[in-house]
């Protein structure tokens, strides 16, 4: 039996309905952007495995540094217990996160992150004498998939069995350029009637929606708003951060800087599993007390692993590096050509790009996952290019070290599934 074969016995995967998708994939082998699977079959990894190894799969920068700290200390508890490579990456990320934000706290996946930045919103309050128990999110986010972080996302798909039980989140469109005064009309219409702690949001890039892109100025509006009403604002910048949309953080594009910010996925450049929610020194100046309950009672076995350090410290020295953030200026303007080449083909309804983030919408009725994505899907494979369309969108956020032949076979397939479809 293959590894194929051998899956189906005992894995249930991740977002996946079994009986209308059988078929997994068995990767064997991962180098720069080439993904390898058991037959031999190579495949460019045009999405960095949902956004996490930028600096290419295997980067022996980051094993090397990981592999030595292996050596010298794998696993503490991280109550009572500190590290040199948790220390050494707060200091690395205070330096280019907004000058606002001042400590760092612990997780190890993008939905505990969001978690914890929605328990600091509502503790803050809590902390301070005023219970305020609603949030504020936009329609379409995605925030993860535990329970506080689903009440917060808007994408019904996931959320069917469990919407009884979730938390009270009012929620708000995204501006889109001429609907930001219609948005303030509603915010001040939410915070008359409810007691709003904090609003959630992704900055600029709404990934799990089809990399819906929205309009600064108009998202900071909101944040001037929440900033006036003292409701905590949480960006959530698990996809959008360390260089995806050109700066290290999207919310480095915006005048209003969040209070807490989440962070995973392209932290640890895809070698471990880590997270981060980080805040300014007054919400945690909220938790800092005699008081033993005003704490933030939160924590993960493998909270702060020293190997996930190690591994973010050094994808955050390779970030800063000369040649990554040439590479990403390569990659934006390589995107922007592509962009004007297929904008106007009869099959292309919308293009849109922030930073390295390329979308097209094709101009065909589907279903988010229909027959036709499928269809898409097992094209971009068959021609060597891993691809996963979003209902009817097409998206490119490759590794930050894809060549520019490996580029160029991406938009290259692409244009192929136009003429197919
Ligand atoms: C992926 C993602 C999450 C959830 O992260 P997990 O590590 O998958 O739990 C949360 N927010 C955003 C914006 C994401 O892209």
């Amino acid at each position: 039996m293959n590894l194929q074969e051998r899956d189906k016995k005992h894995i249930w995967h991740p977002l996946t309905q079994h009986k209308l998708h059988p078929e997994t994939l068995a990767i064997t082998k991962a180098k720069g952007c080439v993904l390898t699977d058991e037959n031999g079959n190579e495949y460019i990894d045009a999405i960095a495995s949902w956004y996490t190894c930028m600096y290419g799969h295997c980067n022996t920068y980051i094993t090397s540094k990981v592999t030595a700290q292996m050596q010298q200390l794998d696993q503490v508890v991280f109550s009572g217990f500190t590290h040199e490579p948790a220390i050494k990456l707060s200091e690395a990320l205070i330096k280019i996160l907004p000058e606002n934000q001042n400590k760092i706290f612990f997780s190890d996946n993008g939905s505990s992150s969001t978690e914890i930045g929605i328990k600091m919103a509502l503790q803050y309050h809590f902390n301070t004498g005023e219970k305020r128990n609603t949030l504020i999110a936009f329609e379409d986010g995605f925030h993860g998939d535990t329970f506080g972080a689903m009440s917060v996302s808007g994408l019904s798909v996931y959320n069917g069995p469990f919407e009884d039980f979730f938390l009270d989140v009012k929620r708000i469109p995204v501006p889109n350029g001429e609907n930001h005064q219609d948005i303030l009309t509603l915010l001040k219409d939410i915070v008359n009637t409810n007691k709003v702690a904090g609003f959630i949001y992704e900055p600029l890039v709404q990934g799990a929606a089809a990399m819906k892109m929205h309009d600064a100025s108009g998202l900071n509006a909101i944040l001037k708003f929440c900033k006036a009403h003292n409701i905590i604002t949480v960006a959530d910048e698990v996809m959008t951060g360390f260089g995806k949309t050109g700066k290290y953080f999207a919310s480095l594009h915006l005048e209003t800087k969040p209070d807490v910010i989440c962070l995973s996925k392209a932290l640890t450049g895809g070698l471990l599993p880590m997270a981060l929610t980080t805040c300014t020194q007054e919400i945690y100046n909220a938790f800092y007390s005699d008081d033993l309950s005003k704490g933030l009672f939160h924590g993960h076995t493998y909270s702060g692993n020293p190997l996930a350090c190690t591994a973010a410290l050094a994808s955050i020295e390779l970030l800063q590096t000369q040649e990554i953030q040439d590479n990403i200026k390569t990659i934006i303007a390589s995107h922007k050509t592509f962009g004007n080449t297929i904008k106007k083909h009869p099959k292309v309804k919308a293009i849109r790009q922030t930073g390295i983030i390329f979308a097209l919408d094709l101009d065909v009725k589907m279903e988010r996952y229909g027959n036709l994505r499928d269809k898409l899907f097992k094209h971009f494979m068959e021609n060597g290019v891993f691809l996963r369309p979003l209902g009817n969108t097409i998206y490119i956020q490759a590794p930050y070290v894809i060549t520019k032949a490996q580029l160029q076979k991406v938009y290259q397939v692409i244009k192929e599934v136009l003429d197919v479809i």
